[in-house]
């Protein structure tokens, strides 16, 4: 048995986006067994992703396609596969009953364009769209399998894997379905992370396996079985262990981020938020703002760049400020609560450092970022030097803030 992917979208053939997609579902076919004897790229134009399906249903027997499931005109990927195997598509009530409460959540009102997404293909079922609206879609027949799931990798990953591939492994025997999670870690190094799971990781099945992130270390634990009930035993055991070890290292799984367990946190201890970055240039704020709902909590954002600004709007005393280029701890501390002050939040979170690739002293040299957190109760201010590019210091510098933040955000009962 063997399987193509289809991945489709305009944007990935001009080479503005990367094909993640494909590489993440050729991964786990691999895992139960699946060989994938093609990938395929075609753009959102209708004649030629019909061709590609016609072509991959003749030659292959489980076809994956991503992308062009959304509400718009270009979204064709489900009238091409129907109109492949000569069928139609069908308004389905329950799938559009979920995208409408997944709009209004967003406090929209479904529109007549946003129903297109409703129209499953006849004899098909749908996969719900945990992530986002539009539902992956899958068909059965003459013992092949087509499934053609949402573009965006957030979407499509759970989809795939709590829907996809539990039901390819139902239709075709001796497949052995396999489960997996991604555990987030933050504040941990990964040898120690390797340290405490050794044990663990010596396992082939279920296995316990770290990588490494900007920040930060993910844990995939995975596990095949003969059911996927037996899959998901074995899942739980070790996930239960990891999480007792390294429970307080833990801020989420898959595709959650730390910025969205910091607006969590932030929401529950009812608390707002202002934010003051030199060297990560807005990168903290632009994380949070990423996330639905912040507003709610996060008051105000400055990008005080020189060493002037910091002084005349955050208060940051001028021999601080001209102190090793305003790269010090009292400066990271003047800013968090010179902000905190100026916006009236309950926190203020400030960065400053040295990106490089020129620049630094000899006592901060490239690399060093300072993160400062100002509250009603005191202040804190973690120092890291990190080695790479400017970019990458920025990252890190940004990720380390939003640590610090989310730590203190933990722990603030305690
Ligand atoms: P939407 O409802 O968001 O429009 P969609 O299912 O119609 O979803 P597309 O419009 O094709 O999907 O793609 C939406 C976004 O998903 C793209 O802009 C891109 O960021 C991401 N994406 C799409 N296909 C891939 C892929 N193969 N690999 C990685 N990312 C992808």
């Amino acid at each position: 048995m063997h399987a193509e992917i289809l991945s489709v979208g305009t944007e990935l053939l001009l080479g503005e986006i990367t094909d993640t997609n494909a590489q993440y579902i050729s991964a786990r076919l691999k895992d139960i067994g699946v060989d994938v004897f093609r990938r395929v790229t075609v753009g959102d134009n209708p004649a030629r992703l019909e061709a590609a399906f016609r072509e991959a249903i003749g030659r292959a027997d489980i076809i994956i396609a991503t992308g062009g499931l959304g509400p718009t005109e270009d979204d064709l990927t489900a009238q091409c596969l129907a109109a492949s195997l000569g069928r139609k598509l069908v308004f389905n009530e329950a799938a559009w009953a979920l995208i409408e409460e997944r709009l209004r959540k967003r406090g929209r009102a479904g529109s007549e364009a946003d129903k297109k997404q409703a129209y499953i293909i006849e004899g098909g079922l749908f996969f719900p769209n945990r992530e986002g609206t539009a539902p992956g879609q899958a068909v059965l027949f003459d013992g092949k399998l087509a499934a053609i799931l949402p573009g965006p990798p957030r979407e499509m990953r759970p989809m795939f894997d709590t829907q996809v591939l539990p039901l390819i492994c139902k239709t075709y025997e001796g497949l052995q379905p396999i489960l997996s999670v991604n555990l987030k870690l933050v504040g941990i190094p990964e040898a120690k992370v390797n340290e405490v799971l050794k044990d663990l990781m010596e396992s082939a099945n279920p296995s316990c396996a770290p990588y490494v992130g900007v920040g930060e270390v993910r844990i995939r634990i995975a596990a095949k079985g003969s059911s996927t009930r037996e899959a998901q035993l074995m899942l739980s055991k070790v996930e239960e262990e990891v999480r007792r070890r390294l429970g307080g290292y833990i801020y989420g799984q898959d595709e959650e981020t730390l910025e969205e367990a910091v607006a969590v946190l932030l929401r529950k201890r009812g608390m707002t938020l202002a934010v003051a970055e030199s060297v990560t240039g807005g990168l903290v704020c632009h994380r949070l703002t990423g996330v639905p709902g912040i507003s709610r909590h996060l008051i105000a954002g400055m990008v005080a760049y020189s060493p002037k600004i910091k002084v005349s709007c955050l208060g940051v005393p001028s021999e601080a400020a001209l102190r090793d280029q305003a790269v010090n701890e009292e400066v990271a501390r003047s800013m968090a609560e010179g902000i905190r002050r100026l916006a009236g939040a309950d926190i203020g979170l400030a960065t400053t450092g040295f990106a490089g690739p020129e620049g630094g002293t000899e006592r901060e040299p490239v690399g060093t970022v300072y993160v400062g957190l100002s509250d009603k109760r005191g202040y804190l201010v973690d120092r890291q030097v990190y080695p790479g590019s400017r970019s990458s210091v920025k990252e890190f510098g940004a990720q380390r803030a939003l640590y610090i933040l989310w730590k203190h955000l933990k722990e603030w009962e305690k």
